[in-house]
């Protein structure tokens, strides 16, 4: 039997950036990954913004290591050469009923330590964007856009450089406690069952690191740990004069408890404008990646609040990714979930669950605390 020091389950951004951080000469680390390569669930799916941390509730998991891991890929960008552009945004308020929303949001991000936040009004907006439609924004100076490809490419080659391996065509089975640590039971491409052991395991299923969870005996209901799925779509505008009247990201003010941020409006680094995510809950047995023509109606009404250019044919369909939530449909705020189990009886063994956004922008200091975690 194969001995690590360290396995990690899922190669998405999260599971990558977790083992380059651990991956030194010396000390073995292993990532097992079903698919035949990195980042092929959530994580190629996502907006690819560099959030800056202005939405989650002070103190919270999502709110410091958005900020955080904020700070950390706009260094790891600037070194490595990941492509990326801090292009900024404005949140906006169209009606005047959505302008104390807007208020309480300024002072969430200030609280949270987001730099450079200011509360701007329809005269600074029109300077900034004048074919955007708003009373009032948040300008956002600190949030951008990156390649996730990229990241995730130069995430698995240091990994590679740290003589970690990465293990993909290996799906996990199997996680059992022995008494010299964890046994882990991977299927791979041909439907044998091989078996590693290690005193480590580090669960970054994403979209399925409940039931990864609930593989040793964690009872996930019990704990919270159950994952909803929540789609996402998008719609991409074809037109490529109108994508050239927005310059950076523009979002709406997001309701209280719903579980996205509104409609919004990405620019990609080639400079197209997408629209989305929506919010879709879905059933875990049977969903899919598809777009539903049906719904560029309601994108465009949504968006043309603030880009009155906007008409439905612009609008083409466009990706879709699957969020790995906690929250259900009307629940409260749910914090990312990264534990070391010891108390559960579980030593060694940190389960990250319900990894949605901000899991892009948080995945370096994710893997920051994971490795604090753990005192390697
Ligand atoms: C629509 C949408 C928009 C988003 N926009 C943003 C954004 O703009 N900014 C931002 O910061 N975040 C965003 N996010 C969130 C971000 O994409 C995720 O938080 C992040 O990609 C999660 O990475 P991960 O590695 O945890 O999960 P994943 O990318 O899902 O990786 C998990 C990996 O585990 C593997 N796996 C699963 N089960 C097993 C098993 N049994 N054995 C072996 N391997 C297994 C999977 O194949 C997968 O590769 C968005 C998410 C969605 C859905």
């Amino acid at each position: 039997m194969e001995r690590a020091g360290v396995v990690i389950i899922g190669a998405g951004v999260v599971g990558l950036a977790v083992g380059a951080r651990l991956s030194r000469p010396g000390r073995s680390v292993y990532i097992l990954e079903k698919h035949d390569s990195f980042g092929r669930e959530t994580s190629s799916r996502s907006s690819e913004v560099i959030h800056a941390g202005i939405y989650y509730p002070a103190g919270s998991l999502k709110a410091k290591l958005c900020v955080k891991g904020n700070r950390l890929l706009y260094e790891l960008c600037a070194k490595a050469g990941v492509n990326h552009r801090k292009i900024s945004k404005l949140i906006v308020a169209v009606d005047e009923n959505e302008e104390e929303d807007l208020e309480k949001l300024f002072k969430r991000g200030v609280a949270n330590g987001v730099e450079g936040l200011e509360l701007i009004d329809a005269r600074r907006i029109k300077d900034l964007e004048p074919e955007v439609r708003a009373r009032r924004a948040i300008y956002s100076p600190e949030t951008g856009i990156i390649d996730t490809h990229n990241l995730m490419k130069y995430l698995a080659q240091k990994i590679k450089d740290n003589k970690g391996d990465l293990v993909y065509n290996s799906c996990v089975v199997g996680l059992r406690k022995v008494t010299t640590g964890y046994e882990i039971d991977v299927k791979d491409a041909a439907g044998d069952i091989f078996t590693f052991a290690s005193g480590v395991v580090i669960n970054s299923a994403g979209l399925e690191s409940d039931t990864v969870a609930a593989m040793p005996g964690i009872d996930v209901d019990k704990e919270g740990y159950r994952l909803k799925y929540c789609k996402g779509q998008y719609f991409r505008v074809g037109n490529s004069f109108k994508c050239g009247l927005v310059r950076r990201l523009v979002y709406p003010v997001p309701h209280e408890k719903a579980a996205g941020l509104g409609v919004h409006v990405t620019k990609d680094l080639a400079g197209s404008l997408r629209l989305g995510p929506d919010t879709l809950y879905v059933a875990r047995d049977k969903f899919d990646y598809e777009v539903d023509l049906r719904r560029r109606k309601d994108f465009c009404s949504a968006a043309a609040k603030f880009l009155p250019f906007l008409q439905e044919d612009d609008l083409t369909p466009d990706t879709a990714g699957i969020r790995p939530k906690l929250q259900g449909p009307d629940d409260d705020f749910r914090d990312f979930v990264i534990n070391e189990e010891s108390l559960k009886g579980f030593p060694g063994l940190v389960n990250l669950i319900g990894i949605e956004s901000p899991g892009l922008t948080a995945s370096l200091a994710i893997a920051e605390y994971v490795e604090g975690l753990l005192r390697l």
